[in-house]
């Protein structure tokens, strides 16, 4: 065994670059960057998502080892494989299956038409994922479309699991953090400390139906804006619908609104379409469809069948455009949540304006609105273990050195000395 940290960096050092090496930088995340490798154990091509574990206050604790390992068990054709996970030089490296495109690019690329059959399997995936984790007490928590990543063989898996629960919440000055607020369940968007799985159905359900409208569906510029979209489309929830809604923490009244017809909303989609649609946006949690009700949906056992995966229509592959998707003549269209890379590269300047003032916008309304409701900005995603039955675990502070006992915890082989 190594003696020193110091000796411990170093066979670190040599394992990552024995086992990884490392390729092109893929993008920069929510919690880091995240890099292109191969895996010279397996020959696979591998992404390593890169966390910084500076920023966070507490450091990384047990709780978030514990949690990895779990999330490295959770196995499941639509759940992203973290195939490793290893602390090298103040980072924590998770190694996870390379996967070539992922469904926010299928949504924007107007070269894509997508059928009914198509949507179905989208959404079937999506919700056998979301299903495995929910019996697993694992919620999602950041479910956005380019969080749904495609494999060549066009099967869409779930990524980022758990991550936003074990790190903490993103910064929500960050802009793709802004954008994740679409996807928002009403129940977060009123500051409740206690939530369940009703918070992916809910963001499914903003999925879903951004994929029939090939935009995002609810555009909230502040949570109370969002809040605003939400019962402007659905109606101001009454107390028979949903009677928790006045006990929230950050509860306010809004003006009433009557709800309009779902049919008016998604012109095009069928009555099953539409019946899980609303089973999928209902206000009150409790009363919300479950993922495995929405699998078990007829919409899913009626025709057309579902597209299988293989014959689903492809995205331009990574690093590949298409010309026709960014033409700055094609007028004020609201995209997908950008990614960090393509904002701050490319879109400042080249684009419409329309992404970048968006952004703008929304960060200030955002800090006033927390100033307003007196809302921490990483608060409200915090979630309380009692609700499935458990204690929350302390969260002693992992300092650098703990490292030996966080390499046994991730289960890590050392190269022998
Ligand atoms: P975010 O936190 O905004 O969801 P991520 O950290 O998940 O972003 O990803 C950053 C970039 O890395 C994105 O371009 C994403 O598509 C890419 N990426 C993430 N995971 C993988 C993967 N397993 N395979 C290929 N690319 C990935």
């Amino acid at each position: 065994m190594p003696a020193t940290m110091s000796e411990v960096d170093t066979l670190l050092t040599k394992k990552v670059a024995n086992r990884y090496l490392k390729r092109e930088l893929l993008g920069e995340g929510t919690y880091g960057v995240v890099y292109k490798a191969i895996d010279t154990k397996t020959g696979q091509t591998v992404a390593i998502k890169k966390i910084r574990l500076g920023k966070y206050k507490e450091g990384v604790n047990f709780t978030a080892l514990r949690e990895i390992k779990l999330l490295k068990e959770l196995k499941d054709p639509n759940i992203i494989e973290l195939i490793d996970a290893f602390p090298h030089k103040g980072n924590l490296h998770l190694v996870f299956e390379f996967m070539e495109s992922d469904l926010e690019a299928v949504i924007r690329d107007r070269n894509i038409v997508l059928s009914p059959a198509d949507i179905k399997s989208y959404m079937q995936m999506t919700l056998k994922g979301l299903a495995h984790c929910h019996k697993k007490w694992v919620l999602h928590r950041d479910m956005k479309p380019n969080n749904l990543l495609l494999g060549s063989d066009g099967q869409l898996k779930l990524a980022d699991f758990g991550l936003a629960r074990i790190f903490g919440s993103p910064d929500r000055k960050f802009t793709h953090q802004v954008f994740a607020r679409w996807y928002r369940a009403p129940e977060l968007l009123f500051g409740t400390k206690q939530y369940g799985s009703g918070v992916d159905v809910w963001a499914a359900a903003c999925i879903f139906a951004e994929l029939l409208l090939r935009r995002p569906f609810l555009q909230g510029s502040s949570d109370i804006d969002q809040l605003g979209k939400i019962f402007a489309a659905f109606g101001t929830p009454k107390p028979f619908q949903w009677p928790d809604m006045i006990y929230l923490p950050d509860y306010v009244e809004y003006q009433f609104v009557p709800a309009s017809p779902l049919c008016s909303l998604f012109p095009v989609a069928s009555d099953d379409t539409l019946d899980l649609l609303s089973k999928m946006f209902t206000y009150d949690p409790k009363a919300r469809i479950s993922v495995q009700q929405a699998l078990e949906h007829r919409y899913f056992s009626s025709l057309p069948a579902p597209t299988k995966p293989a014959l689903l229509p492809r995205p331009a592959r990574k690093g590949e455009s298409r010309p026709s998707e960014f033409n700055p003549l094609d007028g004020p269209i609201v995209l997908s949540p950008p990614r960090k890379t393509r904002r701050v590269m490319v879109q400042h300047r080249g684009l419409d304006g329309n992404i970048f003032q968006t952004d703008k916008v929304d960060d200030h309304a955002n800090e006033a609105t927390d100033r307003i409701s007196g809302r921490s900005e990483t608060m409200p995603m915090s979630i309380d273990l009692s609700v499935f039955g458990l204690r929350t675990p302390p969260r002693p502070t992992l300092n650098s050195a703990d490292r030996t006992h966080l390499k046994r915890k991730l289960d890590l082989e050392f190269p022998s000395s």
